[in-house]
């Protein structure tokens, strides 16, 4: 399921140039969105006192380079550099033994062999659409998706097993909308730029690809026709995405029904069947995110709408195979992307090759790169971070003067039972059942493709209805070689993984102030989120139950509102949309972070606050195509990175008196105007 994602997002996040912004216009009226490409040039004034950001990193941001093929270059981005040369390195050693490496290096023969792969050509995935081409009638349809050597796993509707989000103790299966061709259900009532973009990429990639899996000229437009049709009438059931941000969305999600209940609520769509032909086991009880929807599709899949039907499923199934074909079906739809893009030069072969493996074998590789590069030195040091934080965060919540001694007992309560995985697992996970042909034995790339398909889903089936392992690290869902840390209110934890500690987020020279405005800021913001406006719903076991008390929540549910409605005001480019209620928690997080280092830093002798901020705006220093930036507007929670250095820095008086600013400057905020929640 993973693997969709990721093709989706290589087809997908890659797209253009609608260069509305105008450079040097400082649109929101405090600070220059100078993440975007080009918006920065010798010319623009980046005085402290107005624009710490800018400040910082104008020398960088004029000679930096987003290389070949990429829509974005910047700190958080050479980390990623770091942990993708690491990587390659282990496609290449061929001294490494064991299942996990030899997994790897079979499919890493079968990608990087193009001569092998332009012999096979699309002959691989022409089984797969003339099974979906074949469908006439809904009879057809239904045959089809009961089949599972047909069926890729699109279905209408998505499901996921997950920990249940009120007994975290038990794996249940959670339904959902499938995801839209155009991300947003609101896209299809009223298209947005980000909406124009995803569907010029569809259209155009759409009709090349189905072009070239054999539909005919004037067949192809057609097909993307229909297919847009059938996800519209899907669209027009499913609950726009700014809902998924309303306060009130994960009580509304709640909805639970046994096997014969959810039959009931889907009606003449055979539901169940659909769930057992995709190899998941029928469990105790469903969490159903949208009955409505659910509900809905008896009355969409009819016979009326079993050619749309079939034309939608055609699309998704010529872009889930995209990746793995010949060399020219891969040129064809790179130059594609990158016209839409905007993107200059041509993904290595190196990178597209890592891409395409550990898309696919993510805990194998996983296992090479822990076995590689991770060691205990740096786990202790790690750890050592983590428990110093979270003792001041003690300290720092202790202090809270808006909340009652009652819930502020449970919230440090829950600081003290927070989980933490530092680093890597001490328990690696276990792949040796999958297997899959190889070049020699005549095997295919999407032959591997399936293979690694259903097992992941036997994997998935396998935990229906039994009891979660809290203290197991789950490597498909976190795996250790990715730039990123995470809380999970789930169980309860904070995931600090070993792909992000490089470059300017940490490594071991670094002075202490460094550190913090690194590492520190991070582990500082992954703990927030356990008391951001979702983590607070979930209680220290991960059980979403209420912990507050009545007037505490609603103080702040206020103290939130506030923080969203002046971040409601940032124009990063004009006509953009900007959603304080989108990236509420991540600037909550942000803001409770700093608030915790600075905290430390009130103990610490002669503390240097100048490194201390510099290195917290070096660490976020970004520059993006504009087609980039747009397209996180619409779907990241995070603001972006200049928001996330000077709205949070302008909260605090550590910041205004260490630069002394003063009313009328850009980077000062009157303490009763400032919005940090904790
Ligand atoms: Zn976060």
């Amino acid at each position: 399921m993973k693997r969709i994602a990721v093709l989706i997002s290589v087809l997908l996040t890659l797209i253009p140039i609608l260069v509305l912004a105008e450079s040097g216009i400082i649109l929101d009226g405090r600070w220059l969105c100078s993440n975007i490409k080009g918006n920065v040039t010798e010319n623009t004034p980046a005085e402290l006192k107005d624009d710490f950001y800018l400040f910082i990193n104008k020398e960088w941001i004029l000679q930096a380079e987003i290389p070949a093929g990429e829509t974005r270059t910047g700190s958080v981005e050479e980390v990623g550099r770091i942990l993708k040369d690491q990587l390659i390195a282990l496609l290449k050693d061929t001294s490494l033994t064991g299942h996990d490496a030899e997994l790897v290096h079979k499919l890493y023969a079968m990608v990087s062999d193009w001569d092998y792969r332009d012999k096979l050509g699309v002959t691989p995935a022409m089984p797969l659409m003339e099974a979906v081409r074949t469908i006439d009638s809904l009879e057809d349809l239904t045959d089809y998706l009961y089949d599972r050597n047909n069926n890729n796993a699109f279905y209408p509707f998505s499901m996921t097993v997950a920990a249940d989000l009120t007994d975290p103790n038990i794996y249940i299966t959670t339904i959902t909308p499938p995801t839209l061709l155009l991300q947003d259900s609101a896209e299809y009532s009223e298209r947005t730029q980000a909406g124009d973009l995803y569907y010029t990429a569809y259209q155009q990639i759409g009709k090349y690809l189905l072009t070239r899996l054999g539909l005919g000229e004037e067949e192809a437009p057609k097909v993307l026709e229909n297919a847009i049709a059938f996800d519209t009438l899907l669209a027009e059931h499913i609950k726009p995405r700014a809902v998924h941000y309303e306060a009130d969305y994960l009580t509304s999600i709640l909805n639970y029904y046994n096997a014969e209940e959810l039959e009931a609520l889907a009606g003449s769509f055979p539901i169940l069947n659909m769930l057992n032909a995709y190899g998941l086991k029928i469990g105790r009880k469903f969490l159903v995110t949208e009955p409505d929807y659910i509900s809905a599709l008896s009355k969409i899949y009819t016979e009326e709408n079993a050619v749309l039907m079939r034309d939608w499923l055609t699309l998704k199934t010529a872009l889930s195979v995209a990746m793995y074909l010949d060399h020219e079906t891969y040129k064809q739809i790179e130059g594609i992307s990158n016209a839409i893009m905007g993107v200059t030069g041509e993904t290595s072969e190196d990178d597209l090759a890592l891409n395409t493996v550990s898309g696919l074998l993510i805990v194998p590789m996983d296992n090479l790169y822990v076995q590689a590069y991770c060691t205990e030195q740096q786990r202790q040091d790690i750890l050592e971070i983590i428990e110093n934080t979270r003792t001041f965060y003690r300290k720092m919540l202790e202090s809270v003067d808006w909340l009652s001694s009652e819930t502020r007992a449970k919230a440090i309560e829950k600081l003290d039972s927070i989980r933490i995985r530092a680093v890597y697992p001490d328990q690696l996970e276990d792949w040796s059942g999958l297997d899959f042909a190889g070049p020699e034995e005549g095997g295919s790339l999407l032959g591997a493709v399936k293979a690694v398909d259903q097992f992941l889903i036997s994997r998935e089936s396998d935990k229906v209805d039994t009891a979660v392992d809290m203290d197991k690290w789950d490597q498909l869902r976190m795996p250790t070689a990715d730039v990123n840390a995470a809380y999970e209110p789930q169980d309860n934890s904070i995931n600090i993984l070993a792909g992000i500690l490089n470059g300017e987020v940490y490594n071991d020279q670094m002075s202490i102030e460094q550190k913090m405005g690194g590492i520190g800021t991070i582990i500082g913001h992954e703990i927030s989120h356990a008391f951001d406006t979702v983590g607070a719903q979930f209680d220290k076991d991960g059980a979403m139950a209420n912990w507050w008390t009545d007037e505490d929540y609603a103080a702040f549910q206020g103290r939130a509102a506030k923080l969203a409605a002046w971040f409601d005001g940032f124009v990063p480019f004009e006509e953009a949309n900007y959603s304080g209620q989108q990236v509420q928690t991540e600037a909550i997080a942000d803001m409770g972070g700093m608030k915790c280092m600075l905290a430390i830093a009130a103990q610490l002798e002669d503390f240097d606050y100048d490194a201390f901020f510099r290195q917290n705006a070096t660490l976020l220093r970004c520059q993006m195509l504009f087609s980039d930036l747009m397209t996180i507007v619409v779907q990241d929670v995070h603001p972006l990175r200049y928001l996330r250095v000077n709205a949070t820095m302008s909260q605090f008086q550590e910041f205004i008196d260490c630069y002394h600013l003063k009313p009328g400057d850009g980077m000062y905020i009157a303490p009763e105007n400032r919005v940090a929640v904790w």
